[in-house]
């Protein structure tokens, strides 16, 4: 039988998943829709034959959802993971969990108070096949301990609704989430430079900046975060080791030789650049969610990220190198 779907917050990322489930992937169907803009959930729903719902309550509520897709704002996010929670219904949350580590406690404890794990969180970079081979190269035991990380994430432009926290919540967070991954270690602490401007941000954003988190073992991590770089939508990570270094490869696309140029093109859009990775995530929730089981990114995974992303904004404002203190991962996630 199909997983029937209800999806809350039809805006770019909601609507995208809606398409690939009615189009590219199998085992469940979008039977309800909501957003506060009601246009935007109308067009959703003639894409997938959904009915709207006037509100995420609503949707949770529905006799005809089996499980919950919230891909509404990030400050939205902790009511109706919640709601779902309580309602006993299979929850996936696009990236941020939430943007407080206290909200994303509150889902762990509601997670372990009805003793069942229901929610999976939206990084899918765990399931690129970049990172995922990156992984099996770092696990292998022929590099050597990782040392440090340099990574960069750098979007074309963001409108001036984008905020200087949402560098941490909004952008970094999937750095945060794939490196402890990547590397199997903790964060311990936080700080943030901020180098010279570009003349072409605004008052509310700093841009660039650059994070840098350090684990238990010692690696030193540095994430470039340039939001309004122009050039692409560009994302480095590199692995450095006692004997070997590990890169990302790019996103591929073919080197042309023309009037006296060697050039590749280089993405510009989120949306293409891990295209496989959201098909894969999203068909591998179906299928455990179908089950009523959760393999991938947990509660736990949202909140490591929400209390580290905590430590990342409070050092935006204070200039200091903050601790990040999340403390052991409860026996009922065996991490
Ligand atoms: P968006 O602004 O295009 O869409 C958000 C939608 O949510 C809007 O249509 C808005 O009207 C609606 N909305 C807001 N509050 C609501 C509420 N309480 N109930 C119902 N609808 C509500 O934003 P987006 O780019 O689609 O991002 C949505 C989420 O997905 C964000 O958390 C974002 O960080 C995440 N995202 C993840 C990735 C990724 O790579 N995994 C990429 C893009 C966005």
């Amino acid at each position: 039988m199909e997983l029937r779907i209800g999806v809350i917050g039809t805006g770019a990322i909601g609507t995208e998943h809606i398409e690939r489930i009615a189009n590219k992937l199998s085992g469940a169907k979008v039977t309800v829709v909501t957003d506060v803009d009601k246009p935007r959930a109308e067009k959703a729903a003639a894409v997938c034959g959904a009915r709207i719902e006037k509100d995420g309550t609503g949707v949770i509520a529905s006799s005809d959802v089996d499980a919950v897709m919230v891909t509404n704002w990030g400050p939205a996010h902790a009511k109706s993971i919640l709601g779902s929670i309580a309602a006993g219904k299979m929850v996936f949350c696009e990236k941020p969990m939430t943007t407080t580590g206290a909200d994303a406690k509150k889902i762990v404890d509601a997670e372990i108070a009805k003793g069942k794990k229901f929610t999976q969180v939206g990084f899918m970079r765990r399931y690129d096949k970049g990172y995922l081979q990156m992984k099996e190269i770092l696990s292998s035991g022929k590099t050597g301990k990782p040392l440090m990380i340099h990574c960069a994430h750098r979007n074309v432009a963001k409108g001036t609704e984008y905020n200087t926290p949402m560098s941490v919540n909004d952008t970094a967070i999937h750095e945060i989430d794939v490196l402890h991954w990547l590397v199997g270690d903790q964060y311990v602490s936080a700080q943030v430079l901020f180098p010279k401007q570009t003349s072409l941000t605004h008052k509310d954003l700093r841009d660039p900046q650059i994070m840098i988190l350090t684990t238990e073992s010692g690696i030193l991590i540095e994430i470039e975060v340039f939001v309004n770089c122009q050039f692409g939508y560009d994302i480095k990570c590199e692995v450095v080791c006692e004997r070997a270094s590990v890169e990302l490869p790019l996103a591929s696309f073919p080197s042309v030789k023309q009037d006296a140029k060697y050039y590749t093109a280089l993405e510009t859009d989120w949306k293409y650049r891990f295209i496989d990775s959201y098909d894969v995530e999203i068909q591998d929730w179906i299928n455990n969610a179908s089950k009523g089981i959760v393999k991938g990114p947990s509660a736990w995974d949202g909140y490591l990220a929400a209390v580290t992303a905590d430590a990342l904004v409070k050092a935006q404002g204070s200039g200091k190198i903050e601790s990040i203190a999340t403390g052991p991962c409860p026996d009922f996630y065996s991490c």
